[in-house]
This record gives structure tokens, sequence and C-alpha cells, in this order.
């Protein structure tokens, strides 16, 4: 074991970069960034005025000057620019006390992925400070993340439901074998609470309204107990203020359309999988991650219309970081997963 310069003097990073979040994992020292992946920007200079958290409390608060961005909106890289400079000011954060030597950086990408975008982010977590570069997709981090076991000859499911993009995978061996990538997910969610609130109550809601909705009451299924919530936003009749209840019954019907297609991609990916692997699903289960997975009542939605075990994963936000953080902490070791 020979000193090395480089690894006292630099921390190596794994990246999260979500379409709704961005997780930075220190090597060593564990989650240490967690905000939105937004950007609010100069109207005029393109210059960012707020990254992250502070940029989310002016998104639908913008005035003539400042434009809010969502640079990864439905899972792909909308706005390269601005995903750079996100990126560099998330690294920049994280390597404060660090001089000298630049970090080796994991970062995730969805399996879709395209071979330009798959340059394109190499290349922008390059400029944005990378000494080397490893490339892993989603689905694949988050199965790790959670420690299941994706190296064995045994099928592991996941689906992971972000912002942009819902990602179901079935892995084994180290690769994943059958995948499906939909842009039905949390942003889809939202939207179609802000068109149901417009034609069912004249009340017209921001996006970031709209996802408090969907948090505090929004259902896949049928519950116990429902809920309700107070909504305030535009009356588009008399153009001023109201204030309106609605209940998760009602929510549960806005989002049925959105919680189908999420449900039949399920199933498509389910259908496609080899039945050696598929015996192995039956017997673990699928596991849920992202955020969407936090929906009430989809993981008995899914169970119903699978027949299969279906488990929501541990702080299912942070699955997919914790698994880059785990490929760092031994990249030899997951050679085989990575791009
Ligand atoms: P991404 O990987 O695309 O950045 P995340 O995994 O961070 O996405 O998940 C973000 C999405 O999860 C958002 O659309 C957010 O609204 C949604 N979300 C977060 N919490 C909940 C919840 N309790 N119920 C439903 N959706 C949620
Ligand atoms: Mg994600």
């Amino acid at each position: 074991m020979g000193f090395s310069l480089s690894r006292l003097l630099s921390n190596d990073i794994g990246i999260d970069l979500g379409t709704a979040n961005t997780l930075v994992y220190v090597k060593g020292q564990g989650i240490v960034v967690n905000e939105p992946s937004i950007v609010a920007l100069d109207k005029h200079s393109r210059k960012p005025i707020a990254i992250g958290t502070p940029a989310k409390e002016m998104l639908g608060r913008e005035n003539p000057d400042i434009e809010v961005v969502r640079p990864l909106r439905d899972g792909v890289i909308a706005d390269f620019e601005v995903t750079e400079e996100m990126l560099r000011f998330f690294i920049k954060k994280v390597q404060r006390n660090k001089l000298l030597v630049r970090p080796r950086i994991v970062i995730c990408v969805p399996s879709g992925v395209t071979a330009v975008e798959m340059r394109a982010v190499r290349e922008s977590a390059e400029r944005a400070g990378a000494r080397e570069v490893y490339l892993i997709k989603e689905p694949m981090a988050a199965a790790i993340g959670i420690g299941l076991p994706v190296d064995e000859p045994i099928g592991s499911m996941v689906i992971d439901i972000g912002g942009g993009t819902t990602e179901i995978a079935v892995m084994a061996l180290s690769g994943i074998v059958t995948w499906r990538s939909v842009k039905t997910a949390g942003d889809e969610l939202n939207e179609a609470i802000i068109q149901f609130l417009k034609r069912k109550h004249s009340l017209l809601v921001g996006e970031r309204s709209a996802e408090q909705i969907k948090c505090a009451i929004g259902t896949a299924g049928v519950q116990d107990q429902e809920l309700q919530h107070t909504c305030r936003g535009l009356d588009l009749v008399s153009s001023i203020p109201k204030t309106i209840v609605v209940d998760s019954s009602e929510i549960r019907e806005a989002l049925s359309e959105q919680v189908d297609t999420i449900i039949d991609a399920v199933r498509q990916t389910l259908e496609q999988t080899p039945p050696e692997l598929a015996a192995d699903i039956l017997d673990r289960g699928i596991i849920m991650t992202g955020g969407g997975a936090l929906l009430r009542g989809l993981d008995r939605r899914l169970v119903e219309e699978t027949s299969l075990p279906v488990i929501v994963a541990e702080d299912p936000l942070t699955c997919v970081v914790r698994g880059t953080g785990k490929v760092l902490e031994n990249i030899g070791a997951f050679q085989k997963v990575l791009m």
C-alpha cells in the first residue's frame, strides 16, 4: 500500500444529478448536499443569482429581471450551460477546504441516456472540476444504495420515481437486463393537480403549491381515511385570490391517469423479464425508490396489480446518492457497473 498524496488531499464525491434534486456524497463524510436542481438567473446577464434551495423559494415568484430554471426538466439535460454552473457550484461547496487535487467523481445518468448526453455529463463534470469521471446508471446506483445483490446471479427489480422520469429496471450480474423509462413521474403528477384544480374548482395554483398538495394528501389508492387540504390560488373567474378545501379522493382522481401509466410501465417491464429472473423477483419483491415512491398507496396498488411483493426503500430520496457513495468507497470492486 503506497502513500498517496492525492488521496490525502482530495475528496472523492458521488453525485445524484436528479431532475428534481441534486445530492452530493463525499467519501468519508456521507451526504453533504441535498438541494433542489433549480437555478435562478439574471435574465439580462444569464448569470446565476441563486442555486438550490434559495432558487426554489423564487420559483413562481419571478420578476421581469429573474428567471428560475430547472435545467434537467423531463429527465434529460435541457440546459447544458446551467447544469454545468449548478454542478460547479455544488462541487465547489463540498471542496471548500480542499486544496490542490481535483476530485474523482461518480455521477449518475438515466438508463436511457444517449451517447451524446453521456459525453455531455462527463464533460460538464470535468469542466466543473473533476479529475476523473465515472458514470453509473441511476437504477444500478439505487440498487447498490439499497444493498441489493446486483453483482450476483439473482434478479433485482427497482422502480425509481423521480421528478422527470420513472425508471424501472431488472438487474443481475452487474448489468441491467430489462428496463423502461417513462416521463410520467413527480412533475406530471403536479401538473395533473394544476389542471384538475383549474377544471373542477376554477382555481389557478403554481407548481410549488401543487407539489405541496400532492405530498400532503396525494394518494394512488383508496385510503382508510380521506384527508383534506386547504389550497390557495387565484380564482379564474374573479381573478382574485381564494381558498378552497380539497379532499384526497379528488386528488386521487386527478392523479389516476398518471398512476396507471406508471403501473403499465411496470407491467411491461415484467413481461419482458426472463423467467428465472422473474422468479427471483417473485421471491424478493420489487423495491421502490425516488421521491415518488412516497406517494400514499402506490405500493399497495402495485401489489394489487402485479401480485408481487412491493417494498418502499428506506429513505427513498437518498438511495441513488448512497449508491454512488458505496461505489466511491471501492471503485475497483464496482468496475463492472461503471460505464
Ligand atoms: P429526481 O431524482 O428526479 O431528482 P427525487 O427522487 O428527488 O427526483 O424525487 C423528487 C420527486 O418526488 C418530486 O416530484 C417530489 O414532488 C416527489 N415527492 C417527494 N416527496 C413526496 C411525497 N411524500 N409524496 C409524493 N411525491 C413526493
Ligand atoms: Mg433520481
